[in-house]
């Protein structure tokens, strides 16, 4: 075989290798990057693309419940901006994550909250721009006229300190991504994910709040069904990891809800269990 005809079977095979990158990741990347509308009511919508954001409207104020990252960042902005007309803008944070802070930058000399992370530690996960301007360590009510939002600092689940986001008289618990509606969660040890505890807060949750309708990190919204959904999805994760010859027999149970290719499987879940 002469050296062309090597380097042209060559070029064939790489060029192969990136179509079929491209195929497996563009379900996730369109399901990710489009940014689609819910709307909850005339004055509370959800847009999906990168994390869940809340878009809210109140007699005093506009609240933007995470910012996205990139261009869907900016497209969320222009409607609260449009939105709020001469209101105040509040924005709220549910975690560090970049898909949920990074469209921060563009709400100049608005308050920004996200949960009571150490200082430090925010200050190396979130650059100068983008960065919260107040931390809530426990919890804060904002009487916003026709709703009273409070967020609730929950501590150690999916980050270190999750923040979930309560509107007490449509009973909507935004949940940032201690819930991901039939989506596998992405697990990140240096960022503080902790199973237990985040299983813990599952449990609690119904409890403590009468919920309508849960907002999730990423996935449609939905009842509140969805925590348990979740808490459950941990609890057989668990199993498939202690039992692996149940593993497959849970992973099939799971099979609709989706990869994000590099991050998150149920496989993935499986061995962060087992490593830990
Ligand atoms: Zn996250």
């Amino acid at each position: 075989m002469t050296l062309k005809r090597i380097l042209i079977s060559l070029g064939g095979l790489i060029l192969i290798l990136a179509l079929a990158f491209i195929l497996y990741m563009y379900p996730f990347y369109h399901f990710f990057f489009t940014v689609e509308n819910t709307v909850i009511d005339k004055d509370l919508t959800v847009l999906s693309g990168a994390g869940n954001s809340g878009l809210l409207v109140t007699d005093s104020a506009v609240v933007v419940i995470d910012t996205k990252m990139s261009s869907m960042a900016e497209k969320l902005y222009m409607l609260a901006r449009e939105k709020a007309g001469n209101k105040k803008i509040i924005v709220i944070n549910t975690h560090f994550h970049g898909d949920h802070v990074n469209g921060n930058k563009l709400y100049k000399g608005c308050p920004i909250y996200i949960g009571g992370y150490d200082n430090a530690f925010l200050a190396k996960q979130i650059d100068a721009k983008n960065r919260p301007t107040m931390l809530v360590k426990d919890s804060l009510t904002l009487l916003l006229g026709n709703e009273t939002l409070t967020m609730y600092n929950l501590g150690q689940g999916h980050t270190f300190d999750d923040m979930v986001v309560y509107l007490q008289n449509r009973k909507v618990l935004f949940t940032g991504d201690l819930v991901f509606n039939h989506i596998n969660p992405a697990l990140f040890k240096d960022g503080g994910t902790n199973i237990e505890k985040w299983e813990a807060i599952l449990k609690m949750i119904p409890n403590r709040w009468e919920i309508k309708t849960v907002v999730p990190g990423h996935g449609l919204p939905g009842g509140p069904n969805m925590i348990t959904e979740q808490e459950k999805y941990f609890e057989d994760m668990q199993t498939a990891a202690s039992q692996p010859d149940k593993a497959s027999e849970v992973k099939a149970r799971y099979k609709e809800w989706r990869d994000m290719p590099t991050m998150a499987s149920t496989s993935r879940t499986i061995d962060f269990i087992r490593e830990k």
